[in-house]
């Protein structure tokens, strides 16, 4: 007996349909896209009941005609695409001429159209493939209402989540829609109620203010290409190293102004935070990525929320290098020459910190015993420098450009001294900094430990450090012993129950490395299920953060002037020196208009 049997028409077509429209978000998308297609400067959108009971979305576009009204809703009708060889250079929203029919096929719809210029608009009405078309009163554009979505597939209706888990949906749709069309006004009401008011802005950062406060929007940097590959070219904002959040709500990514879902994009934009927010914490973002339609497919799903790129390690690259580069930036703007570039290579050493020696390419400092007067050339005096201000913009420009350099230039700082044997404090032009010195400390050797291991130079102990180990321990730890050895710590088991250590990098000849060890083991066992690679530099990160945290100057100590001169040049030349390796800030400034505020000076 044959099985297979063909699907009524209206029951396929609700099927297809549901690929489309799979919830009230996905609709509320393809109406404010067909808004913007048709020009519209004002979308103002109503829901009811996350969009289940009701969806309207009223726009001030070019509306349509009756002919184009009446046909609007059929599958296939599309005034956008001629045939398919217009789909790789397409730059609508639309073009399948399918939202309007999959919403019809779902949902029940009047629209009212009118044509700018025209006298008279239309209506449209379509319930349970019905359409009806008459001619009626309406003003310029197009108001479009669906009640019911999905009355009549029970299926998909049971999907629907919560009330309010399709009203944030829809609300982030709103969001990205409103934060790639800045200059454009949008409304949304929930329920009866105006619960975002968009009027158009300038900038993209304006936008942010009114999506999310003006506290979020403070954090926010404008992010440009740094260079263009491929013709592939980034704008948008990011948020800066002082603000992060636990969910990835609030990222965005616009493919030439579509907002789409696409992980690699955001993998790549979470790696550019590295080391500068705590893991697992998430910036705030909207990178929109414009791109020749020919390298892009948007055409892999139905829902056009997904985009395959010809050449997506670029796309990456460019996001992450674009990430890093705002960041340093935004640095050099907030703890901006937080140190001088009067470099000190002074003969002293932090708590287990070597002696620095000066070499060519570090010039003496003032407190260096005296130099060789043949070839010596005194640094200016702090007076000297804060005569002769170096232009803003190479300042600025050198900043930007270095992450590893030494510096060349100075702005002239003043080191007021160091505030509860914990913080140094700086006056610059700004205002007032405060470094936490641990903070700043872990990060500069963190650094060093990371980038230039090679540099770091270890020490024999004089007397090897024995360290108890419990067997258990030392099963866990004898396979990873290599991991310490390639940090510079030289460990060994010695007998069944005891660990070895004979040299150690200089900076953590007095530090409590039993405690370390403890760590390593507890490290090992949390990643033991996770890939090799992602374990091996899991682990070394971690080590490498733990021993600059053991090897940094702790609050509580006292530095000297050189030390805390020394700290600071240091945390200058430092890439990522905005935080420390545990995501915590190394710096803070009071800005002088803040101070005078506090004394109600302005
Ligand atoms: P597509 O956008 O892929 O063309 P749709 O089903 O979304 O298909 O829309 C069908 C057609 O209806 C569009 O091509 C456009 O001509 C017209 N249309 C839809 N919405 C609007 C609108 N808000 N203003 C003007 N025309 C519209
Ligand atoms: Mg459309």
């Amino acid at each position: 007996m044959p099985k297979i049997k063909r699907l009524p028409t209206h029951e396929a077509h609700k099927i297809a349909a549901g690929q489309v429209v799979e919830r009230p978000a996905n609709a509320i998308k393809e109406l404010m896209e067909n808004s913007i297609d048709a020009g519209a400067s004002r979308i103002t959108i109503y829901i009811e009941d996350g969009g289940k009971q009701l969806i309207r979305v009223v726009d001030n576009g070019h509306g349509m005609d009756y002919e184009d009204a009446q046909i609007c809703l059929e599958k296939h009708a599309t005034s956008k695409i001629r045939s398919i060889n217009d789909l790789a250079t397409i730059t609508s929203y639309g073009f399948r001429g399918e939202a309007l029919a999959s919403i019809a096929a779902v949902g029940i719809i009047t629209l009212l159209t009118k044509e700018t210029g025209s006298t008279e608009g239309t209506r449209v009405t379509s319930h349970e493939g019905n359409i009806t078309a008459e001619t009626a009163a309406c003003p310029e554009g197009t108001d479009i209402t669906i009640t019911d979505l999905f009355h009549n597939v029970p299926a998909r209706a049971k999907f629907l989540k919560k009330r309010e888990t399709e009203t944030r949906n829809i609300l982030q749709i709103v969001q990205a829609i409103s934060l790639a069309y800045p200059e454009h006004h949008f409304q949304l009401f929930v329920d009866g109620n105006l619960s975002l008011n968009c009027p158009a802005q300038p900038t993209i950062i304006n936008r942010f203010s009114q999506l999310w406060g003006t506290q979020t929007a403070q954090h926010m940097m404008p992010l440009e290409t740094t260079e263009l590959k491929k013709g592939i070219s980034l704008s948008g904002a990011i948020s800066n190293h002082a603000w992060f959040r636990y969910d990835r709500r609030t990222i965005f990514f616009l493919v030439n102004n579509r907002w789409v879902t696409n992980h690699h994009l955001a993998r790549a934009l979470v790696k550019g935070y590295d080391n500068v927010i705590p893991h697992g914490r998430y910036p705030t973002a909207c990178i929109s990525i414009t791109i020749d339609p020919e390298q892009i497919d948007i055409n892999t799903h139905p829902k056009k929320e997904e985009v395959v790129f010809e050449h997506p390690r670029i796309v990456e690259q460019l996001i992450y290098k674009a990430v890093r580069t705002t960041l340093e930036r935004g640095v050099s703007q907030q703890i901006k020459r937080e140190v001088s570039f009067v470099e000190s290579t002074s003969s002293y050493a932090y708590p287990g910190l070597p002696a620095r020696q000066a070499t060519a390419d570090r010039p003496v400092s003032a407190f260096a015993p005296p130099p060789d007067p043949q070839t010596y050339t005194p640094p200016p005096s702090m007076e000297q420098q804060i005569a002769s201000p170096i232009p803003r913009q190479e300042q600025q420009t050198a900043i930007a450009a270095q992450t590893t350099a030494i510096p060349k230039e100075a702005e002239p700082y003043t080191l007021i001294g160091q505030f509860n044997k914990t913080y140094l404090l700086i006056e610059q032009e700004e205002g007032l900094y405060l470094i936490d010195q641990h903070a700043a400390h872990e990060r500069i050797l963190y650094e060093l430990f990371a980038h230039r291991f090679e540099d770091v130079p270890t020490i024999q102990l004089m007397f090897p450090q024995l360290i108890p180990c419990n067997k258990d321990d030392l099963a866990i730890l004898e396979p990873h012993l290599p991991l310490f050895h390639e940090h510079g710590i030289a460990i060994e088991p010695f007998g069944k129950d005891q660990l070895m250590i004979q040299s150690t990098p200089v900076h953590l000849k007095n530090a409590p490395l039993a405690e370390l060890i403890k760590q390593v083991v507890g490290w090992i066992q949390e990643y033991s299920s996770v890939d090799k690679e992602t374990f091996i530099k899991t682990v070394h990160d971690k080590l490498r953060a733990q021993m600059a945290c053991k090897a940094a100057v702790k609050a509580g100590d006292k530095l000297s002037n050189e030390q805390m001169q020394e700290l600071l040049s240091d945390l200058y030349e430092c890439p990522n020196r905005f935080s420390c390796p545990h995501g915590r800030p190394t710096g803070w400034l009071f800005s002088l208009p803040e101070i005078e505020r506090k004394f109600r000076r302005r």
